[in-house]
């Protein structure tokens, strides 16, 4: 059992950032079923629950299991139990799979993308079919209002969504 994890913690405050916290850390993603609002495109941190844009991969000196602990017990108050971390744990290791410590990343539809990955990108996330030439969080970074006319709009994800969304 590793006494290091790789988690997320926020990378800076640009495009969207509600949180304040002065140690935030990502907890689960905040995807529900109307992505378009912002929880289908941002990490939400789980000391205050609020989101901001931009990530980072970095080492903690616990257990995934201590951390995933700290970060549930946050989310969701002491009467969290060990499935409840267990379950964190394991998203936590689903997430990170893949990534190293210093990696940027943002979010689109449940999957982690790294900031500096050379477009194109065509997936299937968790409630549509994305083609998307840039990530648009970091396009909104030099062109200010693209965010909100792609994954920021409603009928994007309408246009898009998978069989049974
Ligand atoms: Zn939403
Ligand atoms: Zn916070």
């Amino acid at each position: 059992m590793s006494d290091r994890t790789l988690w997320l913690v926020k990378d800076s405050d640009k495009v969207i950032n509600w949180c304040k916290c002065s140690e935030p850390v990502a907890g689960r993603f905040p995807q529900a079923g109307c992505p378009w609002c912002g929880c289908g495109w941002l990490l939400s941190c789980a000391f205050c629950r609020k989101c901001f844009t931009f990530g980072r991969f970095d080492w903690f000196d616990e257990s995934v299991e201590s951390l995933a602990r700290r970060l549930a017990t946050a989310e969701w108050g002491p009467q969290v139990d060990d499935e409840d971390v267990a379950e964190m744990a394991e998203f936590m290791t689903w997430a990170a799979e893949g990534f190293a410590a210093g990696d940027r990343v943002v979010v689109i539809d449940y999957q982690l993308f790294r900031v500096d990955e050379e477009g194109p990108f065509e997936f299937d996330g968790a409630y549509a079919h994305h083609t998307l030439d840039a990530l648009p969080q970091v396009r909104e970074l030099t062109e200010p209002g693209t965010l909100d006319a792609s994954l920021g709009s409603k009928e994007y994800w309408l246009e898009r969504a998978l069989p049974g969304e």
